[in-house]
């Protein structure tokens, strides 16, 4: 079967399922924060877990690779798109449940953010202004100011392909920006629960109204980009020359800010195309205008080089790939 069959066969096949919506040939450029990329064979999105299901299932029938999409704040898009499914889930409840907090994974984090809160809770206040939905923040743990996801996940749900299964705290395998989610790219996060401290309302709101002004400084709302390019770097893994580079004010939690050795590098201002990077900061890069996935592939592959060469290691991605370069 030719390629467009197999996708016509693949549209025809997920058009008839109740309760999902599909569309064929779709521009990931509104899907995803840089506003690059090329068109998805396929775009489907539900509201029902037992549709998210069914859509798997049909992908898995006819061979169809998919690719799961939260709010694309921490994606790069081939510019030639991507040659499948793209699976979106845009359940979005949020409210308390048997003394913890629920939320579906297709809310945006900063829901989540703004609900604990207003109920006066503490644990996820500092992860204010971070975009993106509550299944990205899963799948990345992520964090800010001193605090990520994990340290007040208690369970989260999740479908494996086809049966929906439940991980406690530690079998979701947490890390710094990492966890199991991020090694098995065939499940989906469908659902978390939180645990979160009774605090103090008015101190809460004043953390996240605090941190907010200094991260839309940084991060300027409209700007097109994913935040941090790279991971931060633990200390105890550079190696010994790299690490006698860093003064101890710059090591926090045991890691030091890839950005202090990007810096070095002449990363501040760099540019490739309509891709730059921040002239105040240099782990922060963004689309300036007609930017291209191919540009910025190459912007971080010449960090990387340079990085490496200078100092004799390598920074790792946070940013996720959608397609094939
Ligand atoms: C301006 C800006 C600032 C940022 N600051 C921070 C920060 O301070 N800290 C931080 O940690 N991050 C930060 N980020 C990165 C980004 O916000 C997070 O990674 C966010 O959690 C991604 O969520 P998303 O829904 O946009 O995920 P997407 O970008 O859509 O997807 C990212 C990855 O998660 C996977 N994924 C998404 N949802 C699910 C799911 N339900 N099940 C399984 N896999 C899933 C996708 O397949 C993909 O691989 C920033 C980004 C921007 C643009």
């Amino acid at each position: 079967m030719s390629a467009t069959s197999a996708i016509d066969e693949a549209y025809a096949a997920l058009a008839g399922v109740a309760g999902l919506t599909v569309a064929q040939h779709v521009s990931l450029r509104s899907y995803n924060r840089f506003g690059l990329g090329g068109p998805a064979d396929l775009l489907a999105s539900t509201k029902q877990a037992d549709v998210l299901a069914e859509a798997l299932s049909i992908s898995r029938r006819l061979d169809l690779p998919f690719y799961f999409l939260g709010d694309g704040s921490n994606v790069i898009v081939s510019d030639a798109g991507y040659r499948g499914l793209v699976l979106r889930y845009e359940a979005d409840a949020v409210e308390l449940r048997d003394g913890a907090v629920y939320a579906e994974v297709g809310a945006p984090l900063q829901a989540l953010v703004d609900f604990s809160i207003a109920q006066s809770l503490a644990g996820i206040h500092t992860l204010e202004r971070i975009p993106g939905s509550v299944g990205g923040a899963v799948y990345g743990n992520a964090g800010a100011y001193g605090r990520s996801l994990h340290e007040s996940v208690a369970r989260v749900r999740f479908l494996d392909g086809e049966t929906v299964r439940e991980f406690n705290n530690p079998g979701c395998e947490f890390e710094y920006r990492e966890s199991v989610f991020k090694r098995r790219k065939d499940w989906i996060v469908l659902s978390c629960a939180l645990e979160l401290e009774t605090g103090d309302h008015a101190a809460l709101a004043k953390e996240s109204a605090n941190i907010r002004a200094i991260r839309d400084e940084k991060f300027p709302p409209t700007m097109r980009c994913a935040g941090s390019i790279f991971k931060n770097l633990y200390f105890e893994r550079l190696p010994a020359a790299a690490q006698e580079l860093v003064p101890p004010a710059a090591v926090r939690g045991g890691k030091v800010a890839s950005a202090f050795f990007l810096e070095q590098v002449g990363a501040k201002g760099m540019r490739q195309g309509g891709i730059e990077i921040a002239p105040y900061h240099a782990n922060v890069i963004y689309n300036a205008g007609g930017g291209t996935a191919a540009d910025l592939r190459s912007l971080i592959a010449a960090l990387k080089r340079r990085v490496s060469e200078q100092f004799g290691f390598e920074v790792e991605e946070e940013v996720q790939y959608v397609g094939d370069a």
